[in-house]
């Protein structure tokens, strides 16, 4: 119905998030590119994720 709003946690730039977005999902800062983690959907909370060698992408 609506996009959920956050912030980065590292830029402080205001990302949409799309409505159906998960915990622990990945994202990645539109702004300054950094892949973070959804910690929490209501309110949306963000963290930087852990550096992984997995590919998370496929
Ligand atoms: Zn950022």
């Amino acid at each position: 119905m609506s996009n959920k709003k956050s912030e980065c946690p590292i830029c402080d730039a205001e990302l949409i998030l799309a409505d159906d977005t998960l915990q622990s999902e990945l994202v990645e800062c539109s702004d300054c590119g950094t892949e973070l983690e959804v910690v929490s959907t209501s309110p949306v909370e963000l963290q930087e994720a852990p550096q992984t060698e997995e590919d998370w992408g496929e």
